[in-house]
């Protein structure tokens, strides 16, 4: 797939694994400059070397950042404004899942949960927002199909999804006419919180195509498989694109007809 990122700078929060760190190499692949934040050092050091020698030094920044830690946030900004002068999409994709029921989420929890899903969005609009109105750039947040299809056994995560969405749309009649605004609605995408869950699985013996096509078929995906997370990071990198220059407020599926909503 390509998308033209040239002379574009890019910035992705939990850029290490999964959905972020596939964008991130699409990003890099179609030109752009890309700096990545996530919480993990270790984990961030040894993406950041193969990517420094597969697209150069140059075109890499990577920071160890919590986006629930605002000043860090703030210092993520201020470092790729002192070294590329500009940003021109911001990719808000750190996070997780959260897997409870009503009767099983505590009030910590559900404040936790909501603090994750809107701060993981709030901070790093606000920190990089006067770089991207300067750029007339994009915002393209990573959401849930969730948000508009909860499940019972996510009943937090879902409402705090749903929350995020509606928060998107009043952004981006904020925000326009300078940054366009768009969400992708995940649906299962094999990635990080995939893995975890699967090498947490009951019975070792299942292999991991037995166990995604499992999954694939108890949850009904029209598609037969799960989503890689390449496949997402195309949405992404289109929705951030001069491509998309006319949308704004919008989400897209990416959920292998998943979605039943019309
Ligand atoms: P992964 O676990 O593979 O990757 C998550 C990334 O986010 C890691 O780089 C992680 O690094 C980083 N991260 C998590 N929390 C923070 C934080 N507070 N500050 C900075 N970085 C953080 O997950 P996925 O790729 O599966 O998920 C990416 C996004 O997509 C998430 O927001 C997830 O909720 C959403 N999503 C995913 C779906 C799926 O099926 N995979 C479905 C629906 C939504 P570190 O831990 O080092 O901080």
């Amino acid at each position: 797939m390509q998308f033209d990122y040239e002379n574009a700078v890019a910035v992705v929060t939990g850029g290490s694994s999964g959905i972020g760190l596939a964008t991130v190499k699409t990003l890099l692949g179609a030109g752009a400059r890309v700096a990545l934040c996530a919480r993990n050092e270790g984990r961030l050091e040894q993406v950041a070397d193969v990517l420094r020698r597969d697209f150069g030094e140059e075109r890499l920044l990577a920071q160890v950042v919590d986006v629930l830690d605002e000043d860090a946030v703030k210092g993520f900004a201020g470092a790729v404004e002192a070294r590329w002068g500009r940003c021109d999409l911001l990719v808000n994709n750190a996070g997780a899942g959260r897997q409870s029921t009503f009767a099983t989420t505590e009030d910590d929890e559900w404040r936790a949960e909501y603090e994750l899903k809107l701060f993981s969005q709030i901070y790093p609009i606000r920190a990089f927002l006067p770089l991207l109105r300067e750029a007339k750039g994009a915002i393209v947040a990573v959401n849930s199909l969730l948000a508009y299809q909860p499940e019972e056994h996510m009943v937090c995560t879902s409402s705090a999804r749903a929350g995020v969405q509606n928060l998107l749309k009043s952004l981006s009649i904020e925000f326009a006419p300078d940054v366009r605004v768009n969400s992708v609605l995940m649906g299962l995408i094999e990635s990080g919180q995939w893995t975890r869950r699967f090498e947490a699985r009951d019975d070792k013996s299942v292999s991991r195509a037995q166990w995604y096509g499992a999954l694939a078929s108890r949850k009904g995906i029209p598609l037969g498989r799960l989503g890689d997370p390449e496949e997402a990071a195309n949405a992404i990198a289109f929705l951030g694109s001069r491509a998309a220059s006319y949308i704004t407020g919008a989400q897209l599926d990416v959920s292998g007809g998943l979605a039943r909503h019309i």
